[in-house]
């Protein structure tokens, strides 16, 4: 299906994901605390200072990562959710995509 504007009838329109680039940051850096916190504390005690920086940034990395994919996960369906979750790219118009179209539900 492609999506036009419902203003200047154009196909440049976009969703806009505001939920989920918010929950992605937020559960990204949440991520990277707890992964890095978690791999500290399992390092703690170790003399290898070397090894305790490595596992504090890998920690931190993992823990990114999965924080990014539980994010895309939350904000995806907080976004369907939300009005005007559409915008277009040409006139700048925000639309509710998903209720003008009730194919699209
Ligand atoms: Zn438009």
């Amino acid at each position: 299906m492609t999506l036009s504007c419902p203003r200047c009838h154009t196909p440049f329109v976009v969703r806009r994901r505001r939920a989920q680039t918010a929950a992605i940051a937020i559960a990204g850096v949440a991520g990277a605390i707890q992964g890095a916190s978690s791999a500290i504390t399992e390092t703690k005690g170790k003399s290898d200072p070397m090894g305790v920086i490595a596992g504090t940034i890998l920690g931190g990395l993992l823990g990114g990562a999965a924080g990014c994919a539980a994010g895309a996960a939350i904000g995806a369906p907080i976004d369907h959710a939300l009005p005007d979750n559409f915008l277009c790219q040409a006139c700048g118009y925000a639309f509710d995509g998903d209720r003008m179209d009730p194919a699209l539900t």
